[in-house]
């Protein structure tokens, strides 16, 4: 279970994050869901450890990982990542990219990386190199580099706003799926409300820097917090 409390983000002055609260419960999909500019990616940031919040706390499990003196680095957070440009690395194999964060005997890794390509459906591919694949090819080998070392939480920000419309259901059906299995618990950015609906288990709603209202996706569809959220949700058909 990671919490956040009462984060906030400036730049230059300007409010980004606004004692944003936040939590995610384990084993589950939470969605951080709201409009363009409103301060998802910050968010996704600071709980990751690449951004240094200015005011309030992150822990797992009660402990803390971070305020503002202290800090536990994201390689320690045991958070995986996934972005938009999910970019592997061009000049090491399939193979090569998923087994890159892994540690351990060799016999492991291998065995770890050869269960992750099967499940993503890429059995085959192990020595192709990244520009051999299709977008939505790259984008299964970046879901199991992100989960090669198990990380306990799963940070995802838009992970497939870059694929066209025919892959994208069948993509995150079988990332969920993945995620499921590996019992990792997923915080997953979108500015969608029907990816939200679709994908999970609780929805955060964004908007202006802070958490306006969290709970079941049934829960925040029928029962809107206000008229911006019943406007933010209408365009479902
Ligand atoms: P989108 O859905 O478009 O990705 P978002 O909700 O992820 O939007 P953020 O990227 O978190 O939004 O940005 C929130 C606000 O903070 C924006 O107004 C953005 O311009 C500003 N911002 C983000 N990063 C910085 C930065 N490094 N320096 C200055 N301003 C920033
Ligand atoms: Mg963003």
């Amino acid at each position: 279970r990671l919490e956040a409390r009462n984060l906030t983000k400036r730049f230059a002055g300007k409010t980004v994050v606004d004692d944003l609260s936040l939590r995610i419960a384990p084993g589950q999909v939470t969605c951080l869901l709201g409009p363009s500019g409103c301060g998802k990616s910050t968010t996704l940031r600071m709980i990751a450890g690449v951004d240094m919040q200015d005011a309030g706390t992150i822990s797992v499990d009660g402990a803390l990982i971070c305020d503002t003196v202290y800090r536990v680095p994201p390689e320690r957070r045991s958070i995986g990542l996934m972005f938009q440009d999910f970019a592997l690395f061009p000049h090491l194999s399939v193979g090569a990219n998923v087994a890159f964060g892994l540690s351990g005997a060799k016999s492991e890794r291998t065995e770890r990386v050869r269960h992750l390509l099967d499940r993503v459906g890429l059995a085959g591919y192990h020595d192709s190199y990244p520009h051999e694949l299709s977008g939505g090819e790259q984008q299964r080998v970046a879901l199991a580099r992100a989960l090669a070392p198990r990380p306990r939480i799963m940070l995802m920000d838009e992970p497939f706003s870059g694929l066209d419309n025919r892959l994208r259901d069948g993509i995150r059906d079988e990332t969920l799926a993945v995620l499921k299995e590996e019992d990792t618990s997923v915080l997953l950015v979108t500015h969608e409300p029907e990816e939200a609906m679709r994908m999970a288990d609780d929805i955060a709603l964004m908007r202006g820097g802070r958490i306006v209202q969290q709970g079941a996706p049934y829960n925040i569809y029928n029962a809107p917090v206000d008229k911006e959220a019943v406007a933010f949700f209408s365009d479902i058909n």
